[in-house]
């Protein structure tokens, strides 16, 4: 399984740091995954692989400028989505981003197949960070619907002092928020 850490390379460095398991177990050290290259981040990730000492799985801790399996990062991936949400075509996308109309369609299909639980999570976080917001859905697609919350729970989060800026880090935040699940190839189950 994948743990996103949003702070990582402070928190990948120092053990003490790292966060549970899912289960409530503590993560010990268990050597490092393969590092890679993500188109978009600057830096080679070589991501530490932990080990729970209760349920014995083990995960890789992931950078939320990532996302589960996917050679792009969070940012590029979210302006695509960005971009579907507003109505582009995938041939209009590929083209405006160097990329395959192949790859364009993989991401949304992807995007659309996870959006119900990645925007339920989404919108949990956002109420417990503004409780008495308004929680309705304004966009009409599962991609718009999943910019749309990637953008709201950014702002809850820059409004409420946890991180600075806005724009930027909302697919980061949205990559934390699902555990890097966003675009997962298995749809997230609820
Ligand atoms: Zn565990």
């Amino acid at each position: 399984m994948a743990i996103v850490l949003p702070d990582f390379y402070e928190q990948a460095a120092d053990y003490h740091k790292w966060p549970p398991c899912p289960c409530g177990g503590c993560l010990v050290r268990w050597g490092f995954a393969r590092p890679r290259v993500v188109e978009g981040v600057d830096e080679l990730i070589t991501p530490p692989r932990a080990r729970c000492s209760v349920c014995r799985v083990t995960h890789v801790l992931l950078p939320s400028t990532v996302l589960l399996r996917r050679r792009f990062s969070a940012a590029v991936i979210g302006e695509v989505l960005e971009c579907a949400g507003c109505g582009w075509g995938a041939r209009r996308i590929a083209k405006a981003f160097f990329l395959s109309v192949w790859t364009v369609r993989r991401w949304l299909r992807a995007a659309r197949a996870n959006s119900p639980v990645a925007v339920a999570g989404l919108v949990r976080l956002v109420k417990r960070l503004e409780p008495g917001s308004e929680t309705v859905t304004r966009s009409t697609s599962p991609v718009a619907a999943l910019a749309e919350w990637a953008g709201r729970l950014a702002g809850a989060m820059a409004r409420s002092a946890r991180v600075p800026g806005v724009r930027e880090l909302a697919w980061r935040v949205a990559s934390w928020a699902t555990m890097g699940r966003m675009l997962a190839p298995r749809p997230m189950l609820a």
